[in-house]
């Protein structure tokens, strides 16, 4: 495959992709990364949603969020993927709402930590590249690797291009496609909590089926949802 070029074939990959492995690898990122909310008197959470590696699943997102406008979700965008594209419009108008952040998840999933630092730049470039160009605004600062994937170099690269917040997370949802929503209940109860980062994915309906079932965990916990921007202060360039 070539560079910068993501398939029907990786993305297919991706749809497969099971994140039950990451789900309990909070606490474990090298140093720099984010993980957590800084501290607050409002107990808050972040949900993040990363991929949209299925179309459909994104849309149900931005139709949950259209219906609940106090429901906030930072996405990692990865702008290879046409879901990205199709719901560009009713995206801007979340993020111009600040309902939504749209921050950086790279052009093409690649493993960052196996690129050049020239690559890494490039993976990175073409995703804020395309938000620019679809939402009319930056993606930067915070941008998240594909798979987690990052090491002191990946750090040091893409800070030196602007994307000082590197987030991993805290809990995961364990979503991926092919995962029961049972699963995803059970690690959304397990994880959600107070000044947490939390990682989900559109790339399947196990999430998008049980969307009332999570927007009530979040309530019944007396977690107000923010975005990135909100929780860390920062203002969208
Ligand atoms: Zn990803």
């Amino acid at each position: 495959m070539g560079v910068g070029e993501i398939t029907r074939k990786s993305l297919f990959a991706l749809t497969l992709a099971g994140f039950l492995s990451v789900a309990d690898k909070a606490l474990a990122w090298p140093r720099g990364c984010i993980s957590s909310l800084p501290s607050s008197s409002t107990k808050r959470a972040a949900w993040t949603v990363d991929d949209g590696a299925s179309s459909a699943a994104l849309g149900r997102y931005v139709t949950m969020l259209e219906k609940n406008p106090s429901v906030k979700i930072t996405f990692f965008v990865l702008s290879g993927a046409p879901g990205w594209t199709k719901y560009a419009k009713r995206l801007k108008a979340l993020q111009d709402s600040g309902q939504i952040q749209l921050a950086n998840h790279t052009q093409t999933h690649r493993k960052l930590t196996k690129l050049s630092d020239a690559y890494i730049k490039q993976e990175l470039n073409r995703c804020e590249a395309f938000c620019l160009e679809k939402y009319g605004r930056s993606s930067k600062p915070y941008f998240r690797p594909p798979y987690g994937e990052i090491d002191a170099r990946v750090i040091r690269v893409a800070a030196s291009i602007g994307f000082t917040k590197p987030v991993l997370w805290y809990g995961s949802f364990a979503s991926g496609s092919g995962v029961a929503s049972s699963t995803v209940l059970k690690s959304a109860s397990k994880w959600i909590a107070n000044g947490r980062i939390l990682i989900d994915h559109a790339n399947g309906y196990c999430t998008t089926n049980v969307f009332p079932q999570i927007l009530q965990m979040f309530r019944s916990r007396k977690l107000k949802l923010v975005t990135l921007h909100e929780a860390f202060g920062t203002t969208p360039e």
